[in-house]
């Protein structure tokens, strides 16, 4: 299975992806992970890379596709999780891969901003909000302390999704067009509600 993790920021991809990656044994392929990867070890992507993460910009293309061509080789059962980003990025996708599904986690846009701002990572994955933190900075899985992605500022934010309405929305219609899209309505729901309702579109394949 190749599937497409589609949804704003904030809407709860990474959560989701960790959770789907583990159950139904799909390879985690996330760009946005790998670009901090780069950064994180002074890499020449990761140079290129931090100037448009921080600017709440996309990636240039080419190098993007690049890396997500080269991570899908040999694999056959995978997720993709921040890619395809624009319309061009799935047509380049679309020549080298045959996505079978794409998910699109749908969120009231008036919760990403402070989903986005409120959250805390881990090192291992994993992710909280503050609220549910009580006051602990540490992760309930790892006990290793959570930190503040450098890109969830409210002014990175707005940016992103700016970003996110006018090149990657468009990828609903794309995949819808192509008969692949299954929306899941999130709502407010917990995380562990949107996996559930996850599940059940991906049981019935
Ligand atoms: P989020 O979905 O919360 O914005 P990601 O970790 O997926 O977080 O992405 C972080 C940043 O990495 C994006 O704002 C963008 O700058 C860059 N990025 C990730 N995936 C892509 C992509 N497919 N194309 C271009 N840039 C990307
Ligand atoms: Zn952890």
């Amino acid at each position: 299975m190749k599937l497409v993790l589609l949804g704003a920021p904030g809407a709860g991809k990474g959560t989701q992806a960790e959770k789907i990656s583990a159950k139904y044994s799909l390879k985690h392929i996330s760009t946005g992970d790998i670009f901090r990867a780069n950064i994180k070890g002074g890499t020449p992507i990761g140079k290129l890379a931090k100037s448009y993460i921080d600017a709440g910009k996309l990636v240039p293309d080419d190098v993007t596709c690049e890396i997500v061509k080269s991570a899908v080789q040999g694999a056959d059962d995978y997720m993709l999780d921040g890619f395809p980003r624009n319309v061009y990025q799935a047509e380049k996708l679309d020549g080298f891969a045959q996505v079978d599904i794409c998910l699109n986690l749908e969120v009231d846009k008036a919760l990403l901003m402070d989903r986005i701002c409120g959250r805390r990572m881990c090192v291992c994955g994993a992710s909280y909000h503050v609220s549910r933190l009580n006051g602990s900075e540490v992760c309930a899985k790892c006990g290793k302390p959570l930190y503040r992605r450098e890109d969830d500022n409210p002014e990175t934010v707005e940016k992103r999704l700016e970003t996110y309405e006018s090149q990657t929305a468009p990828l609903i219609d794309y995949y819808g067009a192509q008969g692949k899209l299954k929306t899941i309505i999130c709502g407010d729901k917990s995380p562990e509600e949107v996996f559930a309702a996850v599940c059940e579109v991906l049981d019935s394949l």
